[in-house]
């Protein structure tokens, strides 16, 4: 891969990653909202900044900097923040524009009434601007979320609702939406399509946030919105919309995971933490899947007799995941003779991929928001495949797509480079193969239940190999002044 493609890709891959926090209450919103965003800087660090409405509704005050949250909690410090119980507030990854203070988020449309935080990108962008300037516009950044913030402005005639849904109609891409709308110092407004959102239901006081852990310490109660969708966030209540304008109810989940497992918990970072988990995932997984010699897919949704009639498995996925399918390719093919490709998701759409109700879709994604990868299974969904998908955050949008799906339950994956969720998507993989030459009869009963008996040797292993760790940094140190370096493997190795 080349640099700058290297480049875009870890750009995609973190612009995904950056953070929203909204919070409205009865409490101060500046100390949740700057908290919250400490618990998501590791989705995003080049500048920050905070929205309030002041109590009385009179005005929305706007800090925003360059830097880390440090940077604008001493700001806020410095200059002070008029005081109020509803707030959005942004830690941002640049992807329009460089990162500086005019390009942070929060923006605002002309008048500086309607506020807003985005998280993705807006295709559209340039059009849109465009026919903006025409109508009178000026911007002052060079976002492309300052667009969305006049677009609602020009359809808003005194009724938000109203207006959003006429501007995020016109809106292309991703976007996670937090919104402030002056004339209305009660409501907080959310709106979701591909970027992550969800809605955090406390007790007379609720909060948006990009994902569970900036809220964790406030409520355990979440609505995980979907796309396209639209939320009127009250201090008591919660009211969801399609984009068509239609009420839904959400469905209200109760998360189980704690705060301390998305903290580093003594590490001196979250990758080594991560590293250190896998023997933890594997033992997890195998005492859930793998009952003596039988393999558990629960999840799945496909029963005995559709597997054995999948003649072909295509597997969808980007970086780390693709190479887990690259793996997933020898061990599936290996054990139980089905024909497997494995395509990079943003691919699968433009070549003609031969699929029928026969084939059988696997789309890999640790968060389960892998955009391309979204669209590749609506692309095989549509030509009739059955799809099933591997990811580790429940509910996402890549579970609620698929026909079934096969958590990895490794716990909040934090490190940009995949490490647990890798090792526990290579194990699903194996697990499913395993379950699929049993279906098949391409494996004997002796040949399965010796695979089986091995598998449970992994943890140990994993435990094993990290006991020597400090050979390992050794190792590390020694080789740490090489520029590159070139790996070489056959057969099952040669995705790694
Ligand atoms: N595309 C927007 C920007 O640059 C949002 C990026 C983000 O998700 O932080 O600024």
């Amino acid at each position: 891969m080349c640099a700058r493609s290297r480049q875009l890709n870890q750009r995609r891959k973190r612009n995904n990653m950056c953070g929203i926090i909204g919070y409205i209450g009865r409490k101060d919103a500046t100390p949740i909202l700057i908290s919250g965003l400490k618990r998501l800087e590791y989705r995003g660090y080049d500048s920050s900044g905070v929205g309030v409405i002041s109590r009385d509704g009179r005005r929305i005050s706007i800090r925003k900097t360059q830097g880390k949250i440090r940077d604008l909690e001493h700001l806020i410090q410095s200059r002070g923040l008029p005081g109020g119980h509803l707030g959005i507030s942004h830690t941002r990854w640049a992807t329009h524009g460089r990162p500086n203070r005019v390009n942070a988020h929060p923006h605002t449309d002309g008048t500086g009434r309607i506020v807003l935080v985005h998280n993705g990108i807006i295709e559209n962008y340039e059009d849109l601007r465009s026919g903006l300037i025409k109508k009178g516009h000026r911007f002052s950044s060079q976002t492309d979320t300052e667009i969305i913030a006049h677009l609602i402005e020009s359809y808003y005639k005194g009724d938000p609702l109203k207006a959003l849904y006429q501007a995020v109609n016109k809106l292309k891409g991703a976007f996670a939406l937090g919104i402030l709308f002056q004339d209305h110092p009660d409501t907080l407004f959310a709106v979701r399509v591909g970027s992550p959102l969800i809605i955090g239901v406390g007790r007379q006081e609720n909060f948006i946030a990009s994902d569970v852990p900036a809220i964790l310490d406030r409520t355990k109660r979440i609505i995980y919105l979907k796309d396209e969708q639209i939320a009127v966030i009250k201090q008591e209540s919660v009211k969801v919309f399609s984009f068509q304008g239609t009420k839904v109810t959400p469905r209200i989940d109760t998360v189980s995971f704690q705060i301390g497992s998305a903290q580093k918990e003594g590490y001196p970072h979250f990758m080594l933490k991560e590293i250190h988990e896998q023997s933890k995932v594997l033992a997890h997984m195998l005492s859930l899947r793998l009952k003596g010699t039988s393999v558990n897919l629960e999840g799945l949704s496909l029963t005995s007799k559709q597997l054995k009639g999948v003649s072909n498995i295509v597997v969808v996925a980007c970086g780390t995941a693709y190479h887990a399918g690259l793996v997933g390719k020898y061990v599936i093919e290996k054990l139980a003779k089905v024909p497997v490709w494995v395509d990079v998701s943003s691919e699968f759409r433009y070549r003609s991929p031969i699929i029928d109700r026969r084939a059988l879709v696997i789309a890999i994604s640790q968060s389960g928001e892998t955009a391309d990868t979204l669209a590749a299974v609506r692309e095989a969904k549509a030509k009739g495949a059955k799809i099933i998908s591997i990811c580790n955050v429940v509910g996402s949008s890549l579970a609620r797509e698929s026909h079934g799906v096969l958590y990895t339950h490794a716990g909040p994956e934090i490190g940009v480079a995949s490490t647990k969720a890798y090792t526990a998507q290579l194990l699903v993989l194996y697990l499913f193969a395993l379950k699929l030459s049993a279906i098949k009869k391409t494996l004997k009963p002796k040949a399965i239940a010796k695979i089986a008996k091995d598998l449970k040797h992994l943890p140990a292993l994993f435990a094993r190999i990290l006991e020597n760790k400090h050979l390992v940094a050794k190792v590390a140190r020694k080789n740490s002044h090489f520029g590159c370096f070139l790996y070489l493997g056959r057969n099952i190795n040669y995705p790694s």
